[in-house]
């Protein structure tokens, strides 16, 4: 029997997760996207064409994966019953209106996968589909594991970069999986990267990176920027400065120590996959940081992370301004750090270095989320915070009430 792979999204993710899969006929792809008419073009764009995944191998060599996945369609009643695993690869502000379409369809023992789910992807999952949350296993990546981005719709797309290990955590439900997760998902993906799960799901909210490296270094960068045009876009992770990296880092440590109050209180909890930063850097990038003297260091030579900018426009009159509606802001804050610093709240840890990247964030936002110290303001339904679902004790933010 061919596993049954459900990918939800259209994007760049979406299509490199569909090309692989379906290269493999053990596994047998569907594809849902609910955004508005992208089904209809790609299964359009696939009556003519193959999907063609273009990348370049270990050994240098130009290669490709060339597919044609099963289904792809907008229509959850033909897309959701019977599958094994269903992948969200669609970025984060778009997932509740997925939770929504899957949940009539959802069956006891499905495997739902966030690749990346972001930080504060079960809140909205138990919140959404309520009791039907309770037999499904969920499985949650800190990352998408490549860089990607489509060259032609539906047909063509680059990938520019595989992570070597990519490293998720499960939270099995009531109802044994009806298949292995870690196994399967490593089916669907190839043999590259090499998957693995460890510590509980409440671990990859609290260190979605992401959601914390993005805004901390924009904070460092911009924060006490005098508004006057820069020749061109700084380099985001080589560019880094001494202050940056020192806030980064602090940031980092306020997180695993809402993870060291969470495992005194709980002693069942495994949270040793909330690491700090630079074991995390470590851990994903073994081989690609060069200089692991510091961490300001790894952050600069880490070759992953070679030639990134930050987000600019471009100035009528010359030169680029930073750009604060980029995601690093308007995904990163509601979907990342105000959610970690929602359930620091929860359990009591102060957040200095948190809260001032918020305080900043949500003023260029023109919004309201951190308020007199307390995630209470009026903008909090458009982020994951625990509070905005009304999970304020430990066991709502753990899923167990
Ligand atoms: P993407 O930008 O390609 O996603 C675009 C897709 O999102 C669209 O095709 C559509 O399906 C959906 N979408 C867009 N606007 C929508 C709307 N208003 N309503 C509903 N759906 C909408 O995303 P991606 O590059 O595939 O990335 C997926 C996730 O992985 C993101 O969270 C991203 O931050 C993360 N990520 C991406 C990369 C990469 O190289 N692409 C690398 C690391 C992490």
């Amino acid at each position: 029997m061919p596993l049954k792979v459900l990918i939800l999204g259209g994007g760049n993710g979406a299509h490199v997760h569909a090309g692989i899969a379906a290269s493999n006929p053990e596994n047998e792809v569907r594809v849902m996207t609910l955004f508005q008419d992208e089904a209809e073009r790609w299964s359009k764009a696939l009556e003519s064409s193959d999907l063609v995944l273009d990348y370049t191998d270990k050994d240098g060599k130009e290669k490709q994966f060339v597919s044609k996945p099963g289904l792809i369609t907008k229509d959850p009643k033909l897309a959701v019953p019977g599958s094994d695993i269903i992948v969200f690869v669609v970025p984060a502000f778009a997932h509740a209106q997925y939770w929504e379409a899957l949940k009539p369809h959802m069956e006891p023992g499905m495997v739902v996968i966030g690749m990346p789910g972001a930080a504060g992807w079960e809140f909205q999952a138990y919140d959404i589909l309520g009791d039907k949350a309770k037999g499904i296993t969920f499985f949650n990546f800190n990352t998408l594991p490549w860089n990607c981005r489509i060259t032609e719709f539906g047909k063509r797309v680059g990938i520019v970069g595989f992570k070597d290990y990519f490293v998720g955590a499960i939270r099995k439900g009531s109802v044994e999986p009806k298949v292995d997760p870690l196994k399967a998902i490593q089916q669907s993906l190839g043999p590259r990267p090499v998957c693995t799960a460890y510590g509980d799901l409440l671990g990859m909210t609290l260190t979605y990176t992401n959601a914390f490296i993005h805004p901390s270094i924009m904070y460092g960068r911009w924060h006490d920027w005098d508004g006057k045009p820069v020749s061109e876009s700084p380099l985001f992770y080589q560019g880094l400065d001494q202050a940056s990296a020192d806030l980064l880092s602090g940031v980092s440590s306020e997180i695993v120590a809402i993870a060291k109050t969470i495992s005194a209180k709980k002693a069942g909890i495994d949270l040793s996959n909330a690491k700090h930063i630079s074991d995390i850097m470590l851990e994903f990038y073994p081989e690609d940081i060069k200089d692991k003297s510091s961490f300001l260091r790894m952050m600069q030579s880490n070759k992953a992370f070679e030639g990134l900018r930050h987000p600019v426009i471009n100035n009528e009159g010359g030169g680029v301004s930073p750009d604060f509606k980029a995601r690093y802001i308007w995904e990163d804050v509601p979907f990342g750090l105000v959610v970690q610093r929602g359930i620091a709240e929860i359990v009591g840890v102060p957040t200095p270095n948190i809260d001032k990247i918020i305080t900043w964030g949500q003023g260029l936002m023109g919004k309201e989320f951190l308020v007199d110290g307390k995630i209470k303001g009026k903008d909090i339904g458009m982020t994951r915070a625990p509070q905005r679902y009304g999970f304020t004790t430990l066991d709502a933010v753990l899923g167990a009430a």
